[in-house]
């Protein structure tokens, strides 16, 4: 009985914070209208002409580059054509990293150009020395240290294409952490296959960082025809490569969040967050990483004003994610003591193919609300998948303060095909598809906007190490 009773109380305690939350709860006509709202979205052109503006006019827009500059100009522009109430821009500083020239080619009886392309984050440098090949990450940390001194690694690990894109964990993971390991085990240089999951010579580029105290050497990724190659030149006997890069860090460069807000016509104080990042690598034009995630979230702001939503709407086109989330990091250190006034965000950084699922921080806290919101979605084939979303990276840092998320899943099984490549280009966007995420954010959107309560968004303290 006792055990019961202690049972009963802690059951009680437990659900003491779920049941003090009021159930948030959506109206009839506003639902109605989400679903006018939906059509309407799937025949519009505005992500399509955003896209196509940001990809063509701009084009590439590394941050710090030339084009960053011009893509905040753009940005803002942007926003004021399509009729945002408020356009303002804040500042994101971080150091600055150029790409110049960049080449590989095998040496001696098998000499043959490789096709490369650097790492951001890598240093300039010519080496040449022998291949030694891994076949993951795991295999090179398993390597004696001092074991690759004056020879270069080799990390050949084919990443596999999944809806999910979660062997981008693995892919990604050889790009972060795999230069710095290098460097333990006394390697001259870093090769990886490309953490892409296309068979072509494109190569693909993405950042790294090298741990505090340790002297950086030149790393960069072959295309994964290339790696082949060099896996079946390796396999010969011995191979030797040299890698010549001239890139790396050129002090400081300040660029912008840009943000676009449609004022609330009823509560203006209290936001709903949807944004994407506005820079892109340098290799493609960065149509689906991350114009998309711009081009339909811009959309949905320009879609939703005429609706005069109840909550404003704020769009942010984040400055530099690639190299470190430092747009990101910039937006949660301006804006970590109104965490409360951000009902709920949602980011689209994951191409432009359809968009399958839904899922939110507030599954257990406001399921009612959530399930509301779903019925809309479902007739643009999405799923209710609680528990296997997350909040993309810009709106990361903001979240662990404690923002209310969503999560609006698109079909990734292509997206590293062309992620960070040149081969990432207005041409591979679907059309369709990019109408149907549209219509996703702009039902969600809507919808958050005008629900009668809230997400549970509240103030958390820094985790240690934040
Ligand atoms: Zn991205
Ligand atoms: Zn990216």
């Amino acid at each position: 009985m006792r055990a019961t009773a202690l049972a009963v109380a802690l059951a009680l305690l437990v659900a003491a914070p779920l049941q003090a939350a009021q159930p948030t709860r959506i109206d009839q006509p506003s639902l109605d209208r989400a679903a006018a709202l939906r059509t309407q979205a799937l025949a519009d052109p505005t992500a399509w002409q955003v896209l196509e503006s940001l990809t063509t006019e701009v084009g590439p827009r590394m941050a710090g580059s030339e084009a960053d500059a011009r893509a905040v100009e753009w940005a803002r522009a942007k926003f004021k054509a399509l009729g945002y109430d408020r356009v303002w821009t804040e500042p994101v500083t971080f150091p600055k990293w150029e790409r110049r020239s960049e080449a590989a080619r095998v040496l001696g009886a098998h000499a043959q150009p490789l096709r490369v392309t650097a790492l951001g984050g890598s240093p300039a440098g010519t080496v040449e020395g022998e291949v030694v090949r891994f076949a993951d990450l795991a295999a090179l940390q398993a390597a004696p240290d001092g074991s690759l001194a004056g020879k270069i690694a080799f990390v050949d690990y084919p990443m596999q294409a999944r809806a999910d894109g979660s062997d981008y964990r693995n892919g990604g993971g050889i790009r972060w952490a795999g230069p710095s390991l290098a460097v333990h085990k006394g390697a001259i240089g870093f090769l990886m296959r490309s953490a892409g999951t296309d068979t072509s010579r494109a190569a693909h580029t993405g950042g790294t960082r090298f741990e505090e105290g340790l002297k950086p050497i030149p790393a960069a990724a072959l295309s994964t025809i290339d790696a082949a190659q060099l896996a079946r030149l390796a396999a010969l006997g011995p191979t030797r490569v040299q890698l010549a890069l001239d890139c790396g860090w050129d002090g400081q460069y300040t660029s912008q969040n840009v943000i676009g807000e449609i004022t609330g016509s009823k509560r203006p104080q209290e936001i709903v967050l949807i944004g994407g990042h506005l820079d892109s690598w340098d290799l493609g034009t960065g149509a689906i990483d991350d114009g998309a995630g711009i081009a339909i979230t811009m959309a949905t702001g320009a879609l939703l004003k005429p609706l005069k939503p109840a909550r404003s709407i704020r769009v942010v086109a984040f400055a530099n994610e690639e190299q470190g989330l430092w747009g990101g990091r910039a937006y949660m250190q301006k804006h970590a003591g109104d965490v409360g006034k951000h009902i709920i965000a949602v980011e689209s950084d994951f191409g432009a193919d359809h968009i399958y699922g839904f899922d939110s921080s507030a599954r257990d806290l406001q399921p009612a609300a959530l399930a509301q919101i779903q019925q809309v979605l479902a007739p643009l084939g999405i799923s209710w998948m609680p528990g296997k979303g997350e909040p993309e990276s810009d709106i990361g840092p903001l979240t662990e303060r404690g923002m209310a998320w969503a999560w609006l899943g698109h079909d990734g099984t292509r997206y590293f095909d062309l992620h960070h490549n040149a081969e990432d280009t207005l041409d591979k966007i679907n059309p369709q598809s990019l109408a149907q995420n549209t219509a996703a954010y702009a039902v969600f959107t809507w919808l958050a906007a005008q629900a009668d309560g809230d997400f549970g968004s509240a103030p958390k303290p820094p985790s240690a190490g934040k």
